[in-house]
């Protein structure tokens, strides 16, 4: 299927409430404008550098969604325009995109990424770490992010039960989190859960965005 098709199943088949992020990385700026024309606005992107280099060319009515590990000192390139910031996992992530949005005049929203997955080399904090960080208070304080929701990767894994049960527990994180901090804050309302091996599993605990990159555009080529 070409990505047109690729875009317009996917879409279809989304339960309303659920919003399709295209993944783009590693796939040139022209299959990003294919799925454009598609109707696709929702873009993401794990590289500092790719995301500013595609922003610079394509239309500007494309909401870009930082979805990889950040580091502090490059925020300041995707402030001006980033829609989301997925993967914040840390007060120091935080106050820098707070510090930094701010500066630029806006008021960003983020996600905080939630480890979830059984595998070291996935990042997030654990659901002590983000308790610890909601407890100590800062974070209310930083007027120009808004904390929208969680994001979790599963285990990379065959084992669909083990998936299940991670992002079970993310659900449930969310609810704890909305229950004690965010009661009265509507915007609280995103989880970024699912991607093209278990996105069908994340809908049904409650995803608001899937991450979908290879099953859009293909397999990626790491060696480019
Ligand atoms: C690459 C990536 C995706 C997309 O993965 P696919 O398996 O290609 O759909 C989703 N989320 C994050 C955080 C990613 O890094």
């Amino acid at each position: 299927m070409t990505i047109k098709e690729e875009i317009a199943k996917i879409t279809a088949e989304l339960p309303s409430g659920v919003k399709l992020i295209a993944v783009s990385k590693f796939h040139p700026a022209e299959a990003v404008m294919e799925a454009y024309e598609a109707g696709q606005r929702l873009f993401g992107e794990n590289k500092v550098q790719e995301m500013v280099a595609k922003q610079e060319v394509l239309p500007k009515d494309l909401e870009w969604h930082f979805i990889g590990h950040l580091q502090t000192n490059k925020v300041k390139y995707i402030a001006p325009f980033v829609a989301m910031i997925h993967s914040i996992d840390s007060l120091h992530l935080l106050t820098e995109v707070n510090r930094q949005a701010e500066k630029v005049g806006r008021v960003i929203n983020v996600l905080l990424q939630i480890h979830i997955a059984h595998e070291e080399t996935k990042f997030g904090m654990t659901f002590d770490e983000c308790r610890a960080l909601l407890n100590e208070g800062t974070w209310k304080q930083l007027n120009h992010v808004q904390i929208c929701g969680l994001m979790g990767m599963a285990t990379f894994t065959d084992n669909m039960e083990q998936v299940d049960g991670e992002f079970a527990g993310l659900q449930a994180f969310f609810e704890e989190l909305k229950g004690n901090w965010f009661a009265d804050d509507t915007a609280f309302k995103e989880l970024s859960m699912g991607m093209t091996d278990d996105y069908p599993i994340a809908i049904r605990h409650g995803s608001t965005f899937v991450r979908i990159g290879t099953l859009i555009f293909g397999e990626r080529n790491y060696n480019k």
